[in-house]
C-alpha cells in the first residue's frame, strides 16, 4: 500500500461509523434512500461505439464514498452504492452485469466494481458475471494509474470463460476518467461473443 492510500484508509475510517453517515441508522453502511437524494447524473456520455450513464460528479461526497469503497474495502456500502445506481436508472434490455476487472497488480484482492454490479443487480434482477479479465502481457507494458488510461492498448481487457456469449451486457465501474477502460471492456465483451449496450459509474471524474 502507498503512503497516500495508507493516509486516506486511515482517513476515512475515522469519518466512517458503522451507522449510516447521513441519518445514523444503525447496521446500515449506507441507506438506499439516503443515497439516492446524493445522486445528480449528468447527460449521458457518448463514449462513440457506447454510452455512458453515471451518478454523478467525481467530487464531494459522491468521490468520498467511493473513497470508502475503495480504501476503506467497504463491500456494504458498495453494494448499497449499487443499489442506488439502480433505483436511478431504468433498467435496459440487457442479460448480464460485468464488472470492470480488478487489475491484478492492484494489490486490494476484492473489486469495488462487483460489489457495486451486485447492488445493481439487486434493483434489477440481473445476474452479475465476472466475465472480463485484464490481459497480463498487455498489464505488464502498461502502468494504469489514473490518469494514464487513455494509452491503454487495445486488448488490454479480454473475455473471460464463455460468460459472455450471446449476451448483452451492462459494463459497470466505480470511477471513469476517460472512458477507455470502459471501451476497452465493450472490445472485449465483443470478443467473447456478447455486446455491451451500455457503461453504467458511480461518477464520472473531469477529465484532465
Ligand atoms: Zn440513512
Amino acid at each position: 500500500m502507498s503512503i497516500p492510500e495508507a493516509v486516506l484508509r486511515f482517513g476515512t475510517h475515522l469519518l466512517w461509523p458503522a451507522a449510516c453517515p447521513f441519518c445514523g441508522a444503525l447496521g446500515v453502511p449506507a441507506c438506499v434512500t439516503c443515497l439516492l437524494p446524493l445522486l445528480a447524473p449528468p447527460l449521458p456520455a457518448d463514449l462513440g461505439s457506447l454510452t455512458l450513464e453515471a451518478g454523478g460528479i467525481h467530487e464531494g461526497v459522491l468521490r468520498d464514498l467511493v473513497l470508502e469503497l475503495k480504501y476503506g474495502r467497504n463491500r456494504p456500502l458498495g453494494v448499497a452504492m449499487g443499489h442506488a445506481l439502480g433505483r436511478i436508472f431504468p433498467r435496459p434490455l440487457c442479460d448480464i452485469l460485468v464488472p470492470v476487472p480488478l487489475h491484478a497488480d492492484s494489490g486490494r484482492g476484492y473489486n469495488q466494481s462487483q460489489a457495486l454490479a451486485e447492488g445493481i443487480s439487486r434493483e434489477w434482477g440481473v445476474p452479475v458475471a465476472d466475465g472480463l479479465q485484464w490481459n497480463g502481457l498487455r498489464a505488464a507494458q502498461t502502468s494504469l494509474e489514473e490518469g494514464e488510461r487513455r494509452s491503454m492498448p487495445a486488448g488490454a481487457i479480454l473475455p473471460r470463460g464463455k460468460q459472455l456469449e450471446g449476451k448483452r451486457a451492462v459494463i459497470v465501474d466505480d470511477v471513469s476518467t476517460t472512458g477507455t477502460t470502459l471501451l476497452r471492456a465493450a472490445e472485449a465483451a465483443a470478443l467473447g461473443g456478447g455486446k455491451a449496450v451500455l457503461a453504467l459509474a458511480w461518477t464520472i471524474a473531469p477529465k484532465a
